[in-house]
């Protein structure tokens, strides 16, 4: 497939579900990953697994909420990787909860890893994009964005990232960076089985009883957003920005 070779890519969040698909999709492209994930031994075994496929793959320990933190992994991957071409802004929490009973810590947790984690991811990167005139950054927001029942503050914070998607995309645009963000429906992940556990449902019949909501008749895996990363990433790709791509298996 490529397109990708030479260039540096950060997945955030890539220790395991959606992240670590898409970070496996864009070295299969050519891309040299940097694994980043507050799971050291996560980001290892993507890494590991990239690398077993001979591609090129680094793992790194990163909280995207810690500023401190964000700014000298760049500055590690930099050196250990080269400059920085592509950004997936993916790491992300749920804190669910209906708002009489959402504490101020959930509320805060919530937006300060999925927005000013992409923020800070997204403001750290772009300089070697700039520079090099040349650049993509993908945001992750959801089909909560739109409003769901429990996730007040992840509803908020996801659909903040859609302003900051449509934002960075004029704001970086005349230095041929694309700025884009995928929006999931029901994917099936680490995540989704915890919120299945919280509401007391086994996993597979909650993923059962969502199947039959979605038109194509079935949740989605990892790869169906990954394939769509690798779309927003692609060179050819130099004329789409500012985009929401919903990807929920139907309108
Ligand atoms: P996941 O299986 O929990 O994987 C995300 C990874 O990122 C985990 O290893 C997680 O660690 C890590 N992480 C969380 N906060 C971090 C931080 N501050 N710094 C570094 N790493 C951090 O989640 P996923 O389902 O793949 O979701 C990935 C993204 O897609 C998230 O932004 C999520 O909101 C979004 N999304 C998911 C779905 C879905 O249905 N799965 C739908 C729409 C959007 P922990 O396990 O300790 O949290």
């Amino acid at each position: 497939m490529g397109g990708l070779e030479g260039r540096v890519a950060i997945v955030t969040g890539s220790g395991q579900g959606i992240g670590r698909a898409e970070a496996e999709v864009l070295a299969a492209r050519g891309a040299r990953l940097a694994i980043w994930d507050w799971h050291l031994d996560l980001a290892e075994a993507t890494a590991a697994h990239i690398i077993s496929h001979g591609g090129v793959a680094k793992a790194y320990r990163v909280d995207v909420g810690d500023s401190l933190r964000v700014e000298s992994a760049m500055e590690q991957v930099r050196s250990d990787l080269g400059p920085v071409s592509v950004l997936v802004n993916n790491a992300g929490i749920t804190r669910d909860n209906l708002l009489y009973k959402m504490s101020e810590d959930d509320w805060d947790t919530v937006m300060n890893i999925h927005l000013k984690g992409a923020f800070l991811c997204s403001r750290a990167a772009q300089a070697d994009m700039v520079k090099h005139r040349w650049g993509r950054i993908v945001l992750t927001s959801s089909t909560s964005a739109l409003g769901n029942r429990g996730q007040s503050n992840y509803a908020t914070a996801k659909a903040g990232l859609q302003g900051l998607t449509r934002t960075l995309a004029i704001e970086l645009g005349p230095f041929n960076i694309t700025v884009n963000a995928v929006a999931p429906g029901f994917i099936d992940t680490d995540m989704t089985r915890g919120t299945a556990r919280r509401l007391n449902l086994d996993p597979e019949q909650f993923k059962e009883a969502i199947s039959s909501t979605v038109p194509v008749g079935r949740v989605g895996v990892p790869e169906d957003v990954a394939h769509a990363v690798g779309f927003f990433c692609d060179p050819e790709s130099s004329y789409v920005s500012g985009q929401v791509l919903y990807i929920r298996g139907g309108p």
